[in-house]
């Protein structure tokens, strides 16, 4: 019988500590500054699953001490109403952060909405100012996933120079921020995609494999290097005997055989994304009142 190799990397774990270190410094910015960060939130429409996301978003504010703001529109909203609504919360400096629910109805195009969110509001770290930013090594907000992941991966290297990674997946949420911050921390970084060829030999090359694809349990056990780190991104739901399970882009239970560590699906990547998010919109807040970077 096959053995579990692996240190599971406890994401709630993670995610706890840095939400108990939000609180405390939102409360010491409040106490010291009267300064409440708040977010708005802009869900259009009715997708179930973005119901839910926002509904744990404003929870998860309120428990931290920040205050949330909750736009919900109907899914027949136009492009234009959006965008007065952001311009609106632009303006208010009440709203630190402001974060619209993706994915928007066909009539809205997410590229306009994103570039009319300030870039100092923008939490998500999706404008094209706070991208170029990353690029360029200056200050910027940073897409929250990718922050959640160099976290955890800073739970395993104390260091990434030289470490030899790849990438799998290049979108502007996840896989191209996330590949860039890599390369921001020294280490030799791979990117993978659909037109990558033969992508088992690549990932046994990694010494880090970060994987965001969104296709469940695709990476195989036998394609990873014994004693790698995998960080698995992939939130994908499926039905097994009957039941809906959530599941990563990684075999896990094979991947966990060989590798060094590993981010478990669900309780790895998921729970610390959301605590990252808390933590931009104090940035943001700080930023905005000409005040020091929170020391979390
Ligand atoms: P996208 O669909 O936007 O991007 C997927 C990327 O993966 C693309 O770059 C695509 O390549 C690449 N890709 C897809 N299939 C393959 C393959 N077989 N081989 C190599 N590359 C492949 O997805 P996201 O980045 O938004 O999300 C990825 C996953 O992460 C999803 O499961 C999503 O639910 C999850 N997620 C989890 C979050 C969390 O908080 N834990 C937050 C955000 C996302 P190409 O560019 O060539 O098309």
């Amino acid at each position: 019988m096959n053995a579990v190799t692996a240190r599971i990397i406890d994401g709630k774990a993670i995610a706890a500590d840095l939400r108990a270190a939000v609180k405390a410094e939102t409360a010491r910015l409040t106490e010291a500054h009267g300064l409440v960060p708040g977010l708005a939130v802009i869900l259009v429409g009715d997708n179930a699953a973005s119901k839910t996301y926002v509904a744990s978003k404003s929870r998860a504010l309120v428990e931290v001490g920040m205050r949330p703001f909750d736009h919900h529109l109907a899914a027949e909203t136009s492009e234009q109403a959006l965008l007065s609504l952001i311009e609106r919360l632009n303006a208010d400096p009440a709203v630190s952060g402001i974060l619209v629910q993706l994915p928007l109805p066909a009539q809205i195009s997410p590229a306009r909405v994103i570039a009319t969110i300030h870039p100092d509001k923008d939490v998500d770290g999706f404008h094209p100012l706070n991208a170029g930013r990353l690029m360029t090594h200056l200050p910027a907000l940073v897409p929250c996933t990718p922050i959640a992941c160099i976290k955890l991966i800073g739970t395993v290297y104390p260091s990434l120079l030289g470490v030899d990674a790849l990438m799998v997946g290049r979108s502007h949420i996840v896989g191209n921020p996330l590949s860039q911050m890599l390369l921001n921390e020294n280490a030799t970084v791979t990117v993978a995609h659909t037109h990558t060829r033969n992508l088992p030999d690549l990932c046994r090359r990694a010494e880090l494999l970060c994987v965001a694809i969104g296709s469940p349990e695709f990476i195989r056990g036998d394609w990873i290097r014994p004693g790698a780190t995998v960080i698995d991104v992939g939130i994908n739901r499926v039905v097994r005997d009957g039941k809906s399970r959530i599941v990563g882009d990684v075999n896990y239970a094979e991947a966990r055989e060989v590798a060094g560590a590993i981010t478990p699906v669900p309780g790895g990547v998921g729970p610390l994304t959301i605590v990252c998010l808390l933590d931009n919109t104090l940035r943001a807040a700080c930023m905005q009142a000409g005040l020091p970077a929170p020391a979390v």
